[in-house]
């Protein structure tokens, strides 16, 4: 059964969106059955579809690994969830295999994103390996290099002109292709799978999350309110969402109580997380007030300082991975020693141009002098 995310009315004539404009998604499960011996990690009952070996590329089950250096800094337990090391190299692949099961159940041959970057990897290599066709939206602007990774996996790119912010509710209505979108209910149940590593890892006190069109957020809390729910855990970690200053419409609707709105030209090197109209924005707003959480907008400089801090933590992230790290320093009056923080490194710094760098030089006769 599918649900408005937003208003609560239960929606079954459409596949994305109520009719009040809010998200759908699937009824919390609940039903679970503690049996002796059972681990509940191995979490199957929780999602839409069972997946074989041969449906999967190997995403998730990422390593959550302690941040020496940044947990001695801030004097907190800081866990990085590293989702760099899935297939496509971001948490993206989660939600994408559930999309694929989706429409493969129903039918279609045919299944498009509109993405331009991690999405569009994930959809077109999933596709590809599913023996889908695979139809990329994309702005008309975007630059030909920032394709590269995408084209490989041989989908149809088809540059759009118009508002991108639009195109994402344009392409939900062309009916012959799947449209695994950001915040497909589907695509949504696949992050749940985030929270339920995490919590049989872990009793984490707060969730840190790089947020855009919101899907990852609601993947995230949905899959936490369902270890609740069915009582594998007893208490839910402060969650919080974290966007870059030049391009932060959530933040912006939570901070002053107002619907989300279209923040136009988004302007921050963390280009993964830049949706400058998220499409469940409102939702994120409305679960951080119910759940307690709160936002984050940080800056240019502190992103790039924590992508080098996570670096000598150990993960190689792109700079949107990085901003909840950049974060920290305006939580950490809410933490102290105790504090289980984890925060979701979400993509690999492998897919984005890396900082130009400056290096000594050397004769070789000359070395030992020169060290
Ligand atoms: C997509 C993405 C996010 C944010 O996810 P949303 O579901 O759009 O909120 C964060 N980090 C990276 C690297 C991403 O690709
Ligand atoms: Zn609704």
């Amino acid at each position: 059964m599918t649900r408005c995310a937003l208003c609560d009315k239960i929606d079954t004539s459409n596949e994305y969106r109520c009719s009040c404009g809010g998200p759908l998604q699937l009824d919390h499960f609940k039903g679970y059955i503690k049996k002796e011996g059972k681990i509940w990690s191995s979490h199957r009952d929780f999602f839409p579809y069972n997946l074989s070996k041969e449906d999967s590329l190997g995403e998730g089950n990422t390593p959550l690994i302690r941040a020496k250096r940044l947990s001695a800094k801030f004097g907190i337990n800081l866990y990085l969830k590293n989702e760099t090391v899935n297939p496509t190299w971001s948490f993206k692949d989660r939600g994408t295999i559930l999309g694929i099961k989706r429409a493969l159940e129903l039918g279609y041959d045919k299944i498009g994103t509109v993405s331009t970057g991690n999405m569009a990897a994930s959809v077109a290599c999933y596709g590809a390996y599913h023996g889908l066709r695979t139809i990329v939206l994309v702005s008309s602007d975007i630059p030909e290099g920032k394709l590269g990774q995408i084209s490989l996996y041989g989908p149809e790119i088809i540059a759009v002109d118009g508002d991108y912010g639009e195109l994402y509710h344009q392409s939900l209505n062309i009916d012959d292709i799947y449209f695994i979108n950001s915040d497909n209910p589907y695509r949504i149940e696949g992050y749940k799978s985030m929270a339920f590593e995490i919590a049989s890892e872990l009793d984490a006190s707060h969730v840190i999350i790089p947020t855009s069109s919101g899907g990852l957020f609601r993947g995230i809390v949905k899959g936490y309110e369902e270890l609740i729910q069915n009582d594998i855990i007893d208490h839910i970690p402060r969650f919080i969402a974290v966007q870059g200053e030049g391009c932060s419409p959530t933040h912006r609707a939570f901070s002053e109580g107002e619907p989300v709105k279209h923040w136009g030209c988004p302007n921050t090197i963390a280009k993964a997380i830049s949706n400058p109209f998220p499409p469940s924005g409102d939702v994120v707003v409305k679960k951080l007030k119910e759940l307690k959480g709160t936002s984050v907008a940080v800056k240019e400089d502190d992103i790039l300082e924590a992508q080098k801090s996570i670096a000598r933590d150990g993960i190689y992230c792109q700079p949107a991975s990085a901003v909840g790290v950049a974060a920290l320093p305006h939580l950490i009056k809410d933490m102290d020693r105790s504090s289980k923080v984890v925060s979701l490194v979400t993509g690999s710094g492998i897919k984005v141009k890396a900082p130009s760098v400056k290096v000594k030089t050397a004769d070789i006769n000359k070395l030992k002098e020169k060290m």
